[in-house]
């Protein structure tokens, strides 16, 4: 079978080669970025198929996004042909959600449970918090959802969290979340964490089930295995199996780098890679060393930036690509005029034939900042599309429609249920719902059976008026419901649904022009149910009622499945590096290289959350094949505030000689005149019109006396009040002062003599 397989082997070097061809014993592939890491993943998969004659059935493969499952499967597609349909090929989320819809009634669940989203989540823990009567500014469900997050990740429960809390804000969310985990079984409803925690609680109570998924899958393969948390590695081992017993353990196959771990704050933790070899001690690791993404500039900057960071394994990347383009460097005077020269930039590339729209990327630190380059590409007309930021599954209206929907598929989902209960108004008021769910709560039965109640009068307090108002929500929600049970398309049970609300009229009725771009959203809603319900289904899918799966997909839409196809679309892609993480491009602009917005300022004193920030620089150099241009801006607008930041620390890290700047910090290189905005001036001016790029001495910051400020001084502020210093940097004009002003927060200011500010 070999011979068979061989061509797959051809266009691999050795060691990606001893990759694919390991038998048995659990496989290591580390190595740093562009190394083919993923490519021996997927070329493994092939492998197995061709010439290891192993059944697509039993392959699971576990990607970082959904698209990139979909990418792998192509791949393999392509490769082997339509026998690899029966994979599973899926993101940790997705797998877990199939083993729940096909077990989770071995769990005391039934099999069409919600899957709450971040949003919903915490939702509902603001519900939880405020029947426990606790303090909203002491105790924000934001915070106790992160800390609840956590537990999950942690794989730990309600009791041990309880029996662990050493302190009274443990004690409280320990609190919050039994009381959480209770009204999420009650609403029949997983949330995010629950997918991967409760899949981990299904394999290990119940040695049957667990039994059935090792059986199945003979081969475990993981991409980005860096990121993984405490959660996905127990399910990783789970799915695995011990040596020793009845069936032989399943081949297991990780690949990932450690310094490319940049999701710690979902509890992701190196150490499952850099203890892989303790973890399963009959391990094999393979290095890979040559990098076939990027030209050496490149690698050079990434390595000088990476290398700083204490406790890592030295890796020695190269790449044959040659030298290539200098990296380019930018001082802008703001981010206006960063966004300016971006686009200037990309226009001049692609004018000159050299790439197009759609081989470029601009990447930043927060999603917020992708505004500013929004502003100007709109401006120009330059085609862009944003990965993440306020998405469409986000926005209002579609979250709503959407909760009617799944309220249909499961009506216990207490969540959904409640927040369109009332919308649009149908004169079900707060002190209403307030009435039933205290009902529910005391009778222990879901807020769906007490409204029922209500209509029956068995509910107390309960006005007439409101009675009615619910008896006619019921009423509605049966007739739609009817549809459901008859299994009709999804999309018209959504037209149903916004026209039977009176939703879509109200909106049609409004004359805010906002309504009218909800309505838009809708449509499209409709469109993407439409093509949903078109969908062919793929060979040995489970045969699904079209809602629940309708469901399923929307929830598990992930910000890197809107990345558009590197061929398809002639847009420039903006995305935070974040996002960006196993991508590549031959054109990257990253953007926002000041201390305090990358790395972030919450990064600034803390040498562990440094280190993540250096491994996102690290990750975000290492995106760029061809040209890198890295840029910052002197003073930036942040919450309608300018602030003056220093330089990035990670840019002085990047060797003088690799960098080529187009225009460095007046104070250096003297007038900014001597810069390249030639080019706005000869093509029209797209650079500066419009743009509020402010002259030296017209806006005075550039001259102005610094006011002198020492740690620990206090001053007042016209606007924030009085505040104590924490932290002063950069000198003379380029000073700012990070200033405490107790419940005002904590701001960072440039010490120009203007600002509104007296020491005390
Ligand atoms: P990252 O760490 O960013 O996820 P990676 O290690 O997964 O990177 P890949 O994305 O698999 O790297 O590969 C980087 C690029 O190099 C891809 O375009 C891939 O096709 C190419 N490549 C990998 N190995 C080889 C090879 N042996 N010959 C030619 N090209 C290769
Ligand atoms: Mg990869």
């Amino acid at each position: 079978p070999v011979s068979r397989a061989g061509h797959l082997l051809d266009d691999l070097n050795p060691a990606q080669r001893r990759a694919v061809e390991h038998a048995g014993s659990p496989l290591l592939v580390v190595a740093g970025a562009g190394s083919g890491k993923t490519r021996v993943l997927t070329r493994r998969i092939a492998y197995l198929l061709a010439a290891r004659d192993v059944h697509p059935g039993e392959i699971m493969a576990i990607t970082f996004t959904n698209k990139a499952a979909a990418e792998m499967k192509e791949r393999v597609a392509d490769m082997v042909g339509a026998r690899a349909r029966s994979m599973w090929v899926s993101t940790f989320h997705s797998m877990c959600v199939r083993v729940m819809r096909r077990d989770a009634k071995v769990l005391g669940m039934s099999s069409n449970f919600s899957i709450y989203d971040s949003d919903d989540s915490r939702r509902l823990i603001t519900l939880v918090a405020r029947d426990l009567d606790l303090d909203p500014k002491k105790y924000a469900a934001r915070t106790l959802a992160v800390h609840i997050s956590n537990l999950k990740n942690e794989l730990i429960d309600p009791e041990t969290a309880a029996a662990q809390a050493t302190n009274d804000l443990e004690r409280r969310v320990a609190e919050v979340y039994t009381v959480y985990q209770r009204r999420l079984g009650e609403s029949n409803s997983l949330d995010f964490d629950d997918l991967i925690m409760r899949t981990v609680e299904l394999l290990q109570r119940f040695p049957d089930v667990a039994e059935h998924y090792r059986r199945r899958f003979r081969h475990v393969l993981v991409d980005e295995y860096q990121d993984t948390n405490h959660a996905q590695y127990t399910l990783v081992r789970e799915l695995v199996g011990k040596a020793g017993g009845e069936l032989p353990p399943a081949e297991l196959c990780v690949v990932g780098d450690a310094d490319q771990s940049i999701y710690a704050f979902r509890g992701a933790t190196i150490r499952n890679i850099v203890e892989f070899e303790r973890d399963y001690p009959d391990a094999t690791t393979i290095l890979l060393e040559q990098n076939y993404r990027s030209t050496q500039n490149i690698l050079t900057a990434a390595n000088a930036v990476i290398s700083r960071n204490p406790n890592r394994r030295d890796k020695s990347l190269w790449s044959d690509l040659g030298e290539g383009e200098k990296i380019v460097g930018y001082v802008a005077d703001n981010e206006h005029d960063e966004a300016a020269f971006v686009a200037n930039e990309i226009d001049r590339l692609v004018d000159g034939g050299e790439v197009n729209n759609s081989e470029i990327a601009v990447f930043y630190r927060t999603n917020n900042q992708s505004r500013v380059f929004e502003e100007i590409f709109i401006r120009l007309g330059l085609p862009y599309r944003v990965v993440g930021g306020v998405r469409f599954y986000e926005r209002r209206e579609v979250r709503d429609a959407l909760a009617y929907l799944r309220t249909l598929a499961n009506p216990d989902d207490t969540v959904s249920l409640r927040r369109i209960l009332n919308v649009p108004k149908r004169g079900i008021g707060d002190r209403a719902e307030a009435c039933v769910s205290a009902y529910a709560e005391r009778e222990r039965i879901s807020f769906a059976a007490a409204l029922r109640e209500a209509v029956n009068d068995r509910v107390p307090l309960l006005n007439p008026r409101s009675r009615n108002a619910i008896a006619g929500f019921v009423e509605m929600m049966d007739q739609l419901g009817e549809m459901v049970a008859r299994e009709d398309d999804v999309a018209d049970i959504l037209e149903s649904v916004l026209d039977k609300t009176g939703y879509r009229t109200e909106l049609e009725a409004s004359e805010d022009p906002q309504d009218h771009t909800r309505i838009e959203n809708l449509n499209e809603l409709v469109t993407v149910a439409r093509e949903f319900t078109e969908l062919e289904l793929p060979e040995g899918a489970d045969p699904v009622p079209s809602l629940p799966a309708f469901l399923e997909r929307v929830s598990l839409v992930a910000d890197a499945d809107s990345i558009p196809d590197a061929d398809s679309d002639g847009v420039v892609t903006l995305m935070t590096i974040h996002t960006a993480k196993g991508l590549e491009y031959p054109v990257v602009f990253s953007t926002g290289w000041e201390d305090g917005v990358f790395p972030h300022m919450r990064a600034l004193g803390d040498p562990v959350e440094l280190a993540e920030e250096r491994r996102l620089a690290y990750v975000g150099i290492t995106r760029a094949q061809r040209r890198l241009y890295l840029s910052r801006a002197l003073v930036r607008s942040a919450w309608g505030q300018p602030s003056a930041n220093p330089a990035s620390r990670f840019l002085g890290e990047i060797p003088e000689d690799l960098l080529d700047w187009r225009r460095v910090e007046p104070s250096r290189s003297g007038p900014a005149a001597a810069t390249t905005w030639g080019r706005s001036a000869s093509s029209g001016g797209i650079a500066s019109r419009g743009l509020s790029r402010p002259a030296p001495g017209k806006t005075g910051w550039k001259d102005a006396p610094a006011l002198k400020l020492d740690v620990g001084d206090r001053v007042t502020h016209d606007k924030y009040g009085l505040g104590r210093v924490v932290a002063v940097d950069g000198a003379g004009l380029r000073a700012t002062a990070t200033i405490d002003f107790g419940g005002a927060g904590t701001v960072r200011l440039m010490l120009i003599g203007s600002v509104p500010m007296t020491k005390l």
